[in-house]
């Protein structure tokens, strides 16, 4: 682990109570940075906060749904009370549901999915952006899918939502350049998370899904482990990313996952 250079810096990280959430807030928490963790279930997010004070970190966690953006005030409210700034924004909430045809889509269950997704990034970033722009630093960081840009029967939603994510993120960065403020995407790939067991839970007998590959991927033991893409969001939030912006980054990506490793080892 290199040095820690996050010392002194205060990061929200959405949907930290699990998943690549949970892990990039452990190695966030380990270079220094206070913690802001949000999710839905309030008993685990705290949990999961407890679990970085327990380690020695900063943390609190805040219940609240991205998608509301009374909810997301308060995350940043809580934030400033707690810590006083926010440097790090990791946008990675995200839910897949429903993995249906368009016919067969309830719109209700549809149309949240677009809220938590791509709202709720919005939501987060319009409450922090102020704050960021006026101490003249920054880090955005959108956690968004290769399914952003890979149609996939039966997760319209989903790649919907992060398609929009990308180019919410790309024109945000437009908007930002020079500020010291930055916005990044980010595909992490396949990683062994709830959602990878949400998505081989779908039965598919009857429907025109094919979701072979994460079944394939799963049974090869070739998901991706949460610590490694923590280690990429590490890099993508931390100094070496400075004169990036308006960037997707590709966990496929070898020559950036050499110089990922590289300077994590510096
Ligand atoms: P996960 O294991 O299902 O965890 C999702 C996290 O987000 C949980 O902490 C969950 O907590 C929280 N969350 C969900 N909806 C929320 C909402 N409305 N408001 C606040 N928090 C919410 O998922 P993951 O695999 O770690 O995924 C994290 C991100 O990576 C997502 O954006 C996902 O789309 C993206 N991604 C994942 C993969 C993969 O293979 N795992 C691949 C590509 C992209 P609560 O349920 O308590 O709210």
């Amino acid at each position: 682990m290199a040095r820690k250079k996050l010392q002194g810096q205060v990061a929200i990280i959405t949907g930290g109570s699990r998943g690549i959430g949970a892990a990039a807030a452990a190695l966030l928490a380990e270079a220094g940075a206070a913690l802001v963790l949000t999710a839905r279930n309030a008993e685990q997010v705290e949990a999961a906060a407890a679990r970085l004070r327990g380690q020695g970190a900063r943390a609190i966690g805040v219940a609240a749904d991205v998608a509301d953006p009374e909810q997301v005030e308060e995350v940043v409210e809580s934030a400033l009370d707690q810590f006083n700034r926010v440097d790090i924004l990791v946008n990675n909430a995200g839910v897949i549901w429903p993995l249906e045809e368009v016919a067969e889509t309830d719109a209700d269950e549809w149309a949240y999915t677009i809220q938590v997704n791509l709202l709720g990034p919005f939501f987060m970033a319009r409450n922090v952006l102020p704050l960021m722009l006026d101490q003249k630093y920054g880090r955005i960081l959108n956690i968004s899918s290769g399914l952003a840009v890979n149609p996939m029967v039966g997760s319209s939603a989903y790649c919907t939502s992060k398609a929009g994510l990308d180019m919410f993120t790309r024109v945000l960065a437009l908007e930002i350049e020079g500020s010291g403020v930055t916005a990044n995407a980010f595909y992490p790939g396949m990683v062994d998370t709830d959602m990878q067991v949400d998505i081989r839970s779908v039965d598919t007998s009857e429907s025109k899904l094919d979701l072979s590959r994460f079944h394939e991927r799963y049974e090869q033991g070739a998901l991706i482990s949460p610590a490694d893409t923590a280690r990429q969001i590490y890099w993508l939030v931390g100094p070496w990313s400075r004169s990036q912006n308006g960037v997707i980054f590709r966990s496929n990506d070898p020559a950036w996952l050499q110089q990922v490793d590289a300077d994590l080892r510096a």
